[in-house]
């Protein structure tokens, strides 16, 4: 029988997200099992009978080209729609800011999203306009929807290095949103602010720190982000550089896996916004 990233996770692994494989998360050492041929020994937790039991299983799947990369959005999809399944959507309002409307007796949920609202109709997502998100932003909403956090933003900041199981994840939050970030507005602060401005971002003045310039993004209701930002100084030869900041609380409503998604999708906001993103 074939083996799933969501068989191997719910199964197999212990759960307990220890980091030891690598991987912050036992969900995404088994995406990578199942998609890119990594050997389940990479767990230290496994048996070896286990481990040799599955990867029989495993070897005729990869010999099938079974779950593949390309469907690797299709079952993290499969896998967030489960975990959010499990939530009673009258706790949303509540725990995620948002509201929750009742049309013709079935639970819509408004989650405020950026400067768009998603309609949230039994873990269907769309945008007010009926639009419909790529997969990838599905699994992002509903792991934020299954997170099960209840706590408020404290405004006590952090760097992404800051919050727990980051360490494999830092080089990507470094170079597919920090850089581009810094790069794209490098001697531009006002193109910078437009683009921010245009994201529902307001400057901020408080939190700045020694940055040149800083906003201030909810891109949902209880999970605030600050971009710090500094110029380029050529006659002191620094570059431009760019951090994010994340409420103390950020890990109470996302996994760390979306945390570097929010990260992305807002310096692809940023830095290659959409039509519909104006
Ligand atoms: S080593 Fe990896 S797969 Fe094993 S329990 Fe820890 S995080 Fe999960």
């Amino acid at each position: 029988m074939a083996l799933s990233v969501v068989d191997l996770y719910r199964d197999i692994l212990p759960k307990t997200n220890c980091g030891e494989c690598g991987h912050p998360t036992c969900i995404a050492f088994a995406g990578q099992v199942v998609a890119d041929g990594l050997s389940l020994s990479e767990c230290p937790y496994l048996s070896s009978e286990t481990v040799e039991r599955c990867s029989i299983e495993l070897e005729e799947q990869y010999a099938k080209g079974k779950w593949t990369r390309r469907d690797m959005a299709e079952d993290a999809l499969a896998w967030a729609r489960e975990r959010a399944s499990s939530m009673d959507p009258a706790t949303f309002q509540a725990r995620l800011g948002g509201e929750l409307v009742m049309d013709r007796d079935v639970p819509v949920f408004h989650l405020p999203y950026f400067t768009d609202t998603l309609l949230i109709r039994e873990l269907a997502i769309t945008t007010r306009e009926g639009l419909a998100l790529t997969r990838w932003e599905q699994v992002f909403i509903l792991n934020h929807l299954a997170q099960g956090g209840t706590r408020r933003p404290t405004g006590r900041w952090k760097g992404f290095i800051e919050l727990p199981n980051t360490t494999s994840k830092i080089k990507n939050m470094v170079d597919s949103v920090e850089e581009p970030i810094a790069r794209a507005f490098s001697d531009n602060l006002l193109l910078l602010k437009e683009r921010a401005l245009d994201q529902g971002g307001t400057v901020e003045t408080e939190n700045a720190g020694s940055a040149d310039i800083a906003f201030l993004f909810s891109p949902f209701p209880r999970v605030p982000v600050i971009l710090l930002f500094w110029d380029a100084d050529m006659e002191e030869g620094f570059e431009a550089k760019a951090k994010l900041m994340f409420d103390e609380t950020v890990t109470d409503h996302l996994d760390i896996e979306s945390v570097v998604f929010l990260g992305e999708e807002l310096a692809s906001r940023l830095v290659e916004p959409k039509p519909q993103q104006l």
